[in-house]
This record gives C-alpha cells, structure tokens and sequence, in this order.
C-alpha cells in the first residue's frame, strides 16, 4: 500500500465549508456509533453498520443522508476500530490505562471508499458528488504519482483539513519492492536529545540546525500564545491569529521531521542488512509534558515507524529490543556501570573500556537482539555464532573482508532467508512478556 497526497486548490470558500460540512457529518456518525456501543451491551460491528444506514433514515439527522454511504461505512469502522483497540488492550491485560474510546471533537478528516468522487482522465482534478455537493477541486502533488495507478487501484480516499488548507490523501493499492543488495552490516542505534542518533560503529546523526531553528521558533509563539489565554473568558482575536500562527509552526516542524526521518531511514536501511532499536517506553514518555521532549518523543517514533516501513520494502530485518540497561551495562564485558543522564562516557572499572555513553548503548542494542533474536534457534551454537559475527563488527573488520552470504552458512539464516517476519515476530515477543 501506499499513500499519494495532493493539496486540493482553487475551490470557493463555500466549497471548502461543504467538505467541511462533510467532515463534521463523518465525526457525528462516528461519536453516535461509540454511544451505542456503550449504551448497548454486545454491540457489534455489524450493529453499527446497521446503524449507519438507520441514521440515515432518520429525519432528526437530515445531514447523515448526505455523506456519502460508504464514507458513512467507514466512520462507522473508525469507531470499531477504537472499541476494537480498546478491548484488545484489556484483554492483553495492558497495565494502568485501557484507552476507552472517547468521543471526537475536532475531527479533521473525511474517509471515502470507491464512490462519492471522481477523479477526471488526466488526475488533475478531483469531483466530489455526494450531498455535500462540494464540486471541482484541483489536485497539486509535487510530482504527478497518481498518473501511474489506474482507478481500480485506488482503495480509499481522505480529505483532510490542516491550518493551510485541504488535502487529499489516495490509498493505492500497489505493493512496492525494492532490491537489496547484501552490505554483511548490522547495526544497532540509540535514540537520543543530544544526537539524533548513534549507531553501533560509533557514527552519530545530528539534528539538523534547520530544525532547532524552527523548533526554538515554535517554542517562542507558543509561549506568546500562552500569554494572551483569558481562562473562562471568549479570547481575543490576537489570540487567535498567534493561535494560528502556532499551527502553522507546528505543521512546518512537523513537515521537516517526516523529511528527515525518511531520509535518515532510507539511508539507514540502504547501508545495513540488520538494523536494531530501542522499543521506546511510549507509557513513560507521555508522562512527560515538556515541549522538547514531547517533539523528540513524538520524532523517534515516526522514525521507527519508517525504519520498519521501508525495512519491509527493502527485505531487511529490523527488530527492536527492550530497553532495559543497555545505558549501564558495559557492551565488553557486560559489568553494570551507574551512571546519571549527565555522565556522557562509559568508563567501565572492570574491562577498563572507555567509550561514549550512547555508543555504548547502541552496541548493547545491537547484542541483545543478536542473542534474542536466536532464542528460538538452537542455543548455544546459534549464540556463538552471533557472538563471533558480532565481534568482527565491532573490531571493525567487517568493512575489509568479503561478505558472501552464502559463505556465512547459519548465520545467513538470521536475516537473509525468508523468514525475516518470522524473526520481527519472535524478538518483539520478548518485549511484550516484559
Ligand atoms: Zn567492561
């Protein structure tokens, strides 16, 4: 699957407010669903398709009969799909909260399936004709991608709103591969405030300044908006246009990030047959409320979220490991070695290793996958093995000797077979147990 997305241009101001209109109706159909479901015992998700078309019917909600039905349908999945959430948390029996759907107030998208739109013959335009009536809008894309799908491999269509305009997202149903050639790399990399990232052969990835720059910005207009807030009072228009302004910041931060988190995956996956991260502890991080961190928080995790994507694309395993010690414990001889979030080098008293801080830890990311991720394979022969692989990596020879991976023998079944599935499945396995 993959996802083109276009800015829809030069409409009317009142076409605009129809998709609006058309998003508000999606929102209603939603929140009415998540309203039976806890008003009826047993419902369904077949309840509240039913649902969907008996809403339509009803004269005290003339708008629902507008929408149109499918993209009724698939507000209708949308709740299903937070009540599903809900109770495949509890039933993993996730600590503290379950995440109980709640209702949506600001929603800002619209979902279509296969009608209520027509694209034109040249993919420059696109038709909505469902009740709404929204009409003609142009289609702006960077480059002009949905030429190349036909009709039928578009799956679904999404008008979202943003604070600069309307987009629409196309699901095209294409399955995309890319060829890797075999690097005989692993890596291994901790994800930090200071560097983006370090990687098991030591090499960081900075932030770019770009970002900081945008990212201080931000911070600033938030703090101006937070001054011009009147608790329990109608706010000000100077309130609303920095209130905008913050908006459109975090949309630019937002934009810089996914670029780079692209491209710093892509090159990451690119060089490397193995590539292992810390599984982040989304329930502690959330926690936290301050602006930098929650910017980070939120970057790492889109990061991981393309690093698996295209790890998929290329075939290449990447897998993440629970991110227990791997700052303390010496990645040589394994000592655990105290350390507060200010030391910045590991100086182990027992090997007498001095290295960076993350260094470390990315080396002791790396290993511990190796060692899990062979759990399931015959033991002692599988760990040995690794070890030795490992070891070559971390004397830096790997980059002088050949790498055929035919020559390897077992150790090519970790990552070049294709059970590459199979061995995400297994080693994510060991993080939820814990
Ligand atoms: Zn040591």
């Amino acid at each position: 699957m993959l996802v083109v997305e276009a800015k829809l241009k030069n409409g009317t101001l009142e076409q605009y407010q129809r998709l609006d209109k058309a998003i508000r109706t999606s929102q209603f159909v939603r929140n009415t669903c998540v309203r039976y479901w806890m008003d009826n015992k047993g419902t369904t998700r077949n309840d509240l398709q039913k649902l969907c078309s008996t809403l339509a019917k009803n004269q005290d909600t003339p708008w629902v009969t507008k929408l149109n039905s499918q993209a009724r349908q698939s507000s209708a999945d949308r709740a299903w799909q937070s009540i599903n959430r809900f109770y495949q948390n509890c039933r993993a029996k996730i600590p503290g909260k379950k995440g109980f759907p709640r209702f949506k107030k600001h929603s800002r998208s619209v979902e279509y399936k296969l009608t209520g739109y027509k694209l034109s013959d040249d993919r420059r335009k696109i038709r909505f004709t469902d009740g709404f009536k929204a009409g003609e809008f142009d289609l702006w894309c960077s480059q002009r991608t949905l030429v190349y799908y036909s009709e039928q491999q578009i799956r679904r269509v999404r008008v979202v709103r943003r604070c600069d305009g309307y987009y629409c997202q196309f699901l095209i149903d294409v399955e995309r591969l890319e060829h890797h050639e075999p690097t005989g790399q692993v890596t291994g990399i901790d994800l930090g405030l200071k560097e983006f990232y370090t990687d098991a052969q030591g090499n960081t990835v900075d932030n770019p300044r770009y970002l900081r720059k945008s990212e201080k910005r931000l911070k600033k207009a938030q703090r101006r908006l937070s001054k011009r807030f009147r608790k329990g009072q109608k706010q000000s228009n100077n309130y609303h246009k920095q209130r905008l302004k913050v908006a459109k910041l975090h949309l630019k931060v937002s934009r810089q990030r996914k670029d780079r988190a692209i491209k710093d995956a892509l090159a990451l996956v690119q060089s490397n047959d193995l590539v292992v991260y810390e599984a982040l502890k989304i329930r502690n991080l959330v926690k936290n409320r301050k602006l930098a961190q929650s910017i980070s928080d939120a970057s790492w995790y889109q990061f991981t979220e393309w690093l698996n994507y295209f790890a998929k694309i290329y075939r290449i395993v990447c897998v993440a490991v629970p991110p227990h010690f791997t700052t303390q414990d010496c990645s040589v001889c394994g000592t655990r070695v105290e350390k507060s979030l200010s030391t910045r080098t590991h100086q182990c008293p027992n090997c007498k290793t001095v290295l960076d801080r993350d260094h470390n830890a990315a080396i002791n990311i790396l290993k511990k996958a190796i060692q899990r991720g062979l759990g399931g394979f015959p033991h002692e022969r599988l760990n040995q093995e690794g070890l030795k692989y490992l070891g070559e990596h971390l004397n830096g020879t790997v980059g002088h000797i050949e790498t055929d991976p035919n020559a390897c023998q077992e150790s090519d079944l970790w990552f070049l077979n294709g059970n590459i599935e199979n061995l995400s499945r297994l080693v994510e396995a060991g993080i939820s147990r814990q």
